[in-house]
């Protein structure tokens, strides 16, 4: 039958294509069934790929303005071309979905355009454009259909004002004001594109700090360079209304007292979390059960209630990150074809790409503080790394947590330059239970940013540093 599959994955991105790509390299016959009109899903279309895009532009105009004449290089009648600065990102995005498009046809993976819906375990209706419905057969599914933004109770997203990072990513004008709700990544990531142009840029957050569930000193730290930005913050602030009013919003918020505020701005950014995106999938339909909070439930081994579906990425409980359901992929991908394979959910970084960049892996010291775990902490500051002051890149430190004991790198947490970078060692240390003296024993190049990691570990072990 020409519809019939091993593995049929709906969804593509990184959950998806990655999985599908790692189950034909094992040479099943894999459809890929995407409801958009381009693959990537997510990540490459509305998130990962653009956001940083927009990030690096924002960069280039922001140091133009801020940094050059230092290094000696004038800018007479520097100005942004916004509608430039977004088709700069759109181009990004296209190139990265033809590659997709390109890896499908390598590894003779049958793409279907159209939503996928579950008639039964092993069947799918495929609702395409224009009467192109088909029902595909497979033994195995996977299910990859990630995540959508989620909105607070009596706030409607009209997309034109009121709007997610979907919207925020392809204004047609550059806004002068910007109220975002939530201080979390997408919240801190489009404060820091926005800020950059000089849009005035308010973030309202429930919690005391920015990023709160990352080590609480990161956040504290960011909003000190946030400063810089001009980025205003309104913390313990929780928001009761969101109107447009034509030309504006208004945000209402009350404090831990009760006591109303509010501020108005060209748009309001709703960016509190992500939710599971199941709308027209039908699981009931397959018997697949769904948990309260509206994600698929899976085992330890990402199958779900039924043993031939299994779910991945997004839309299952974990780390909403692209890395994450990259490896939910392969991992099930290799588990269906009967591989060794292997997932580590302790081991996933993550990184936020403001400036200075934000990255951890391991556990935080509030974590260890709850569990009453012992810890010493070695803590270095960019500001004495010749590296840093060669590029002014002078902002945070890097902080590593060491079990007194046996020397075990127990977390890492960076905030500074190039952060995304370094904390792929400290993945590598942890996951390999590379001892803080054995860490010390190694010889980094100098002079690198990496070097701030370096002095931290030789402090955490409890010996002085050389360069503070
Ligand atoms: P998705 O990427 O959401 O893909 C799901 C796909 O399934 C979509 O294409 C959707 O159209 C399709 N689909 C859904 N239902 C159906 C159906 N019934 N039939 C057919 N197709 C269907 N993560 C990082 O690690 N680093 C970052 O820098 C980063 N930046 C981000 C920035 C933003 C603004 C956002 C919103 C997210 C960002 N993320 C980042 C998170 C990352 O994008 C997600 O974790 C990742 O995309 C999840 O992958 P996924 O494969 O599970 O789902
Ligand atoms: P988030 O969970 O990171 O942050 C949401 C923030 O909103 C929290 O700080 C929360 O305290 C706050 N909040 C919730 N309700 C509120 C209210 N009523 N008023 C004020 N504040 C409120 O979610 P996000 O920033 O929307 O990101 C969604 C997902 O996308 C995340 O899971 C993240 O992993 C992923 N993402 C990752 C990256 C990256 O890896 N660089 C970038 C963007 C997005």
């Amino acid at each position: 039958m020409e519809n019939k599959y091993d593995i049929a994955v709906i969804g593509s991105g990184p959950g998806g294509y990655v999985a599908a790509i790692r189950a034909a390299q094992l040479g099943k016959r894999v459809a890929l069934i995407e409801k958009h009109k381009t693959l990537g899903g997510t990540c490459t279309n509305v998130g990962c790929i653009p956001t940083k895009a927009l990030l690096d532009s924002s960069e280039h105009y922001h140091l133009a303005q801020t940094d050059f004449a230092v290094h000696g290089i004038e800018t007479d009648n520097l100005r942004l071309d916004f509608n430039q600065f977004i088709q700069r990102k759109d181009d990004v995005v296209t190139q990265n979905g033809a590659g997709l498009n390109f890896l499908m046809k390598k590894n003779k993976i049958t793409v279907h355009s159209g939503t996928a819906s579950f008639i039964d375990a092993h069947h799918l209706l495929i609702k395409g454009a224009e009467n192109t419905d088909v029902i595909v057969e497979a033994a195995h599914i996977i299910i990859a259909t990630g995540s959508k933004p989620a909105t607070l109770p009596g706030v409607t997203i009209d997309k034109k004002r009121i709007i997610t990072s979907t919207e925020a990513l392809s204004l047609t004008e550059q806004p002068k004001s910007m109220l975002i709700i939530g201080g979390g990544v997408i919240g801190v990531e489009f404060a820091t594109i926005f800020a950059r142009l000089k849009t005035k840029v308010t973030i309202i957050e429930y919690a005391d700090s920015l990023l709160p569930t990352m080590d609480r000193e990161l956040g504290k730290a960011l909003q000190k360079s946030f400063g810089k930005l001009d980025i205003k913050l309104e913390l313990n602030k929780r928001v009761q209304s969101v109107q447009n009013s034509g030309n504006e919003v208004k945000v209402v918020f009350e404090n831990e007292g009760s006591e109303q505020q509010e501020l108005n701005a060209d748009y309001c950014l709703v960016a509190i979390g992500r939710r599971a995106y199941t709308d027209q999938l039908n699981p009931g339909a397959a018997g697949v059960e769904v948990l309260q909070n509206g994600k698929i439930k899976v085992d330890g081994k990402l199958q779900t209630s039924v043993p031939n579906i299994y779910a991945i990425g997004d839309v299952i409980n974990g780390p909403m990150l692209a890395h994450k359901a990259e490896e939910d992929g392969k991992y099930v991908a290799e588990l269906i074809c009967g591989e060794q394979s292997h997932l580590d959910y302790k081991l996933i970084p993550g990184v936020v790409y403001t400036w200075p960049e934000v990255a951890s892996i391991g556990q935080t010291e509030e974590e260890l503080k709850a569990k009453n775990t012992l810890y010493t902490i070695g803590k270095f500051p960019f500001s004495a790394s010749g590296r840093a002051r060669a590029s002014r890149d002078l902002d945070g430190f890097a902080k590593v947590l060491i079990d007194p004991k046996y020397g075990e790198v127990l977390g890492v947490h960076v905030i500074g330059a190039r952060a995304a970078d370094i904390i792929s060692q400290a993945t590598i240390a942890i996951k390999n239970e590379i001892t803080v003296k054995e860490l010390n024993d190694m010889i980094y190049p100098h002079p690198t940013f990496s070097e701030v990691l370096k002095e931290a570990y030789l402090i955490g072990s409890g010996k002085p540093s050389i360069n503070i």
